[in-house]
């Protein structure tokens, strides 16, 4: 391989070396007298004593000069000189000669020889005129080679100038293009050529050229003999400008002009220096990105893009300083899903996401152009709206709002139906800081869900004081059920006769962050009063559901979940189309579900009952009637309803002592649901005592902790997969 440096210096010192002179004459003495002078001035000195011998050194030996006689014995110098001619010897000649004819100097001269010298020669003269030859051919050599390393070395800047990573460019005095490398054809799908004499304003971007003018001018140029390079980032405009500007740090730094060869048509005087710009663009294009994503990230939500919290405080801010200046309101709005828990829960995450993105955009239709929309949490978004003239422009926006999203959402094929409950708080009247209407607007919404939902509400200072203990509970609860602090626990019921598992009963718990294991009668009543049992109730359908339903699809096509249903939970005049939609969603079989309800509830309103009943009924859903036997003398109901089973309450078991202990109201209780063709459930058994009793008495199937306390959902699955408790 060829080991030669890239770049060779080009100084000629190094390259003056030892000279080689072919002396020819047929005189030995002269021979040897030449050569002895030569080598005392450092040439070297090869000797021919004929013509023939001179041309065979000739062939052999590049001389660097030739003294050549004339007359020789064997061919003449003429002879030598055309045969030098006729093989391309470049050889430069001089003639030292005994003839001093001029016709014979005039024909050596015609030949190509340099010079004729007359013998005898004069040492002085010959060594001067050798030196001038030999030196013109030193010098001619030189040049020849620092020629070729020039190219060479010029071919290898080009090379790396338009092989760089970066846009290199230098500018003139003027701002305009003198040189710029081929990357920019790349980078910016310019042609070079289009470039050149072009302003370099003319490729930047127009937001960056005033600052990059003043950083030019400032920092560059301001004092060019004593400028260090420095740095500056913009943005660069492909051609055409169709694709997206590009980010470049621009190292920039001063040079003289003149250094570079360059001609201003400026006149300048020899002494006055004129300075371009020297320019690197490194591009940082895909830096800024992530850069920018990164900003981004810290100031939205990346599933909706939506601002996040900091962002949406920061312009509360700005919008509170400007009403005050310009004596108007600010609307703070803060939306809650009515059902997104139940969907997310039941259709799976992905599709809540969906929902959500939909959500977003339905919102956005609403809004106007200095409105922000943000997302706080899960289903929660929050809504500025700066600027507005009265309380009842806020108004119209939330009416809007709670009519769009009343739309069912299509999703996956399937018609989701969510509601919205908003409460809003207004600048200047519920708060001085942003932070305090964003929290009076939130008391406000739990007050519009407490009144039933798809509400609209504004805050009222009064809902501060009186409802500050039931809201810290009820913000836990609801904080709780995005939490997922719930859980379901399922207690199974056996069938007295075969001891085999025939169903569950969904219990749910509360496991609180501070305060442990909560049980539902501590948070139900709480729940009920604020309506949030109806989130709840849904959620515990949902879920349990959801996990039921696996169960079943495992073989177990014949095990009855049963559900407990608040009265809250009936009053809602769209309970069944609900109850059903969330059975639809989760895929269950309505003949494998059984809501239980209390006496108290059915009896209240028994047309409406009925109704509801019936509805459930032709979807194979059955009803049983929990706690029975505590409350209500009048049974005449029962025959009104689809019943399927009465649930004795627990509270009977403990007359139960022993097998033939005469527990007259189980008895008649039993008796009845017989009569009645009812499945007679037993709640609280906690002996096998009760259990012998219950199946004396003919009773159909036993729940209690007697099988355990109630458990996950994954211990029950395991039980039913091995258990049959034995019964008798
Ligand atoms: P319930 O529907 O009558 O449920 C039976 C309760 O008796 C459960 O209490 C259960 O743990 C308890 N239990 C079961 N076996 C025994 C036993 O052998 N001995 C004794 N002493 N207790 C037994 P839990 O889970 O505390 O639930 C209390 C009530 O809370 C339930 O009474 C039900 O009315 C309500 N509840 C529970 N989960 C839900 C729900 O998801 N929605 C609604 N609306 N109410 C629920
Ligand atoms: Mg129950
Ligand atoms: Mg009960």
């Amino acid at each position: 391989m060829n080991q030669q440096p890239l770049y060779q210096n080009l100084t000629a010192e190094n390259d003056f070396r030892e000279m080689q002179v072919l002396v020819v004459d047929d005189d030995p003495r002269m021979l040897e007298s030449v050569k002895h002078l030569l080598e005392n001035h450092r040439y070297s000195a090869t000797i021919a004593g004929g013509g023939a011998q001179a041309c065979q050194e000739l062939l052999k030996t590049q001389f660097d000069l030739l003294l050549l006689d004339l007359n020789l014995d064997d061919i003449s110098g003429y002879d030598v000189m055309n045969f030098m001619n006729d093989n391309s010897i470049k050889t430069p000649v001089i003639v030292i000669s005994g003839n001093s004819s001029f016709a014979s100097a005039s024909k050596a001269i015609q030949m190509g020889a340099l010079d004729y010298i007359k013998k005898p020669y004069d040492p002085e003269e010959l060594l001067v005129t050798i030196k001038n030859t030999t030196t013109k051919k030193q010098l001619e050599e030189i040049n020849t080679k620092m020629q070729r390393q020039l190219k060479k070395s010029e071919a290898l800047h080009r090379y790396i100038v338009n092989n760089s990573p970066d846009i290199i460019c230098v500018l003139d005095h003027e701002g305009r293009i003198i040189f710029i490398n081929a990357k920019v054809e790349k980078f910016l799908e310019y042609k070079q050529h289009e470039l050149i004499g072009k302003l370099y304003s003319e490729i930047v971007n127009a937001e960056d050229i005033e600052r990059l003018h003043f950083f030019v001018k400032e920092k560059i140029l301001h004092n060019p003999g004593d400028c260090k390079p420095d740095k500056i980032e913009v943005r660069l405009v492909p051609k055409g400008s169709c694709s997206q500007c590009r980010f470049v740090e621009l190292t920039l730094f001063p040079v003289e002009l003149n250094s570079l060869g360059f001609r201003p048509k400026k006149r300048v005087t020899s002494r006055e220096k004129l300075f371009g710009i020297y320019a690197i663009a490194h591009d940082i294009t895909e830096r800024n990105e992530a850069k920018e994503y990164i900003n981004f990230q810290a100031c939205h939500d990346l599933l909706t893009k939506l601002p996040n919290r900091a962002f949406f405080e920061n312009r509360g801010r700005l919008a509170i300083g400007r009403a005050t200046q310009n004596k108007c309101i600010v609307a703070v709005m803060f939306l809650d899903l009515d059902r997104f828990k139940i969907i997310n829960d039941s259709l799976g995450h992905a599709m809540g996401d969906r929902l959500l993105q939909s959500v977003t955009q339905r919102l956005g239709a609403c809004l106007r152009k200095h409105d922000t929309l943000s997302r706080f949490g899960a289903d929660e978004f929050m809504l500025l709206l700066p600027e507005i003239s009265t309380r009842e422009n806020a108004e119209i926006v939330a009416s809007k709002i709670i009519d769009i999203m009343h739309e069912p959402f299509m999703l996956g094929g399937q018609e989701i139906f969510v509601d919205a409950s908003i409460g809003i708080s207004v600048f200047p009247g519920n708060g001085e800081t942003i932070e305090r209407l964003i929290q009076n607007a939130e008391i406000a919404m739990y007050n519009a869900k407490g009144r039933g939902k798809k509400r609209v509400q504004f805050f009222d200072n009064k809902m501060n004081i009186s409802s500050s203990n039931r809201l810290v509970l009820e913000r836990d609860l609801r904080r709780a059920l995005k939490n997922n602090e719930f859980e379901i626990c399922y207690q199974p019921q056996i069938a007295i006769d075969t001891g085999r598992i025939i169903g569950f009963e969904a219990l749910i718990r509360w496991n609180h962050p501070e305060k442990g294991k909560i049980r539902p009668c501590e948070f139900i009543p709480v729940a009920e009063e604020t309506k949030l049992i109806e989130d709840l109730g849904e959620w515990v359908l949902g879920n349990a559901c959801c996990e039921v339903r696996e169960w079943i699809k495992k073989g177990y096509d014949r095990i009855r979940l049963s559900v407990n249903i608040s009265p809250m939970q009936i009053e809602d005049p769209r309970f069944v189309e609900k109850f059903l939609h969330i059975l639809n969603i989760c895929d269950f079989p309505g003949r494998n579900m059984e809501i239980e309800l209390t006496e108290s509830i059915l009896m209240t309103d028994l047309e409406r009952m009925a109704q509801i009943l019936n509805q459930l009924h032709k979807q194979s859903i059955t009803v049983a009637i929990d706690d029975f036997g505590i409350g209500y003398s009048s049974l005449s109901y029962i025959q009104k309803l689809p019943i399927h089973t009465l649930k004795i309450d627990q509270s009977f078991m403990q007359s139960i002592q022993s097998e033939t202990d005469e527990s007259c109201l189980v008895n008649a209780i039993l008796a009845m649901g017989k009569g009645l063709k009812l499945n007679t459930v037993a709640e609280g058994v906690e002996t096998m005592a009760q259990i012998k009793y219950l199946q004396n008495m003919g009773c159909d199937a036993v729940q209690g902790y007697y099988f355990g306390e109630p458990r996950s959902g994954e211990k029950c699955f395991n039980l039913l997969t091995e258990t049959t408790f034995v019964t008798a």
